[in-house]
């Protein structure tokens, strides 16, 4: 008998001076980075808790605490390497990934096919069982003011 598991993940990020904006593990050119411990990469950390919630683990945070200074500025296609070792332990094979960014600016058009091709290989799955989208929030709360970037992650594992 087949097990079917879904997950869904969230995240967001304040916008902050003098850092690189990484997105899905692609450094796109903008003007501004993400605050954070870690490198900011919002789009791997929901997909991160996507996973992890699918496989019935902790949050991203019980894994790679904020407070450790092994993770400082740490590449966070790194911390998704980890996930995918931990979902795969426990017997489950990642079906597919349907991910949405939401944020005002940068156009992230010219970026998604690379971050498709970056999060596939990440996972160890075909670029047809990942979707990345990403839309503005129409100029309201926090994302539609231009503070931060948010993205949002569901997951489906079979075993
Ligand atoms: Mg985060």
């Amino acid at each position: 008998m087949m097990d079917f598991r879904v997950g869904f993940g969230y995240d967001s990020h304040r916008f902050a001076p003098d850092r690189p904006l990484v997105i899905g593990g692609i450094v796109i050119p903008y003007e501004l980075g993400l605050a954070a411990h870690s490198d900011g990469d919002v789009l791997i950390h929901a997909v991160c808790d996507a996973l992890l919630g699918a496989a019935g683990l902790k949050d991203i945070g019980t894994y790679f605490p904020d407070n450790d200074p092994a993770w400082k500025n740490v590449d966070s296609t790194k911390l998704l390497t980890k996930v995918v070792e931990l979902v795969s332990e426990k017997g489950w094979k990642i079906n597919n990934l349907d991910c949405t960014l939401i944020l005002e600016k940068p156009k992230m058009k010219p970026h998604i096919d690379a971050i498709v091709n970056k999060l596939s290989e990440l996972l160890g799955v075909e670029s047809d069982r990942v979707a990345v989208k990403a839309k503005t929030n129409e100029k309201m709360g926090f994302t539609g003011a231009g503070e931060g970037i948010a993205a949002v992650a569901a997951v489906s594992l079979v075993r």
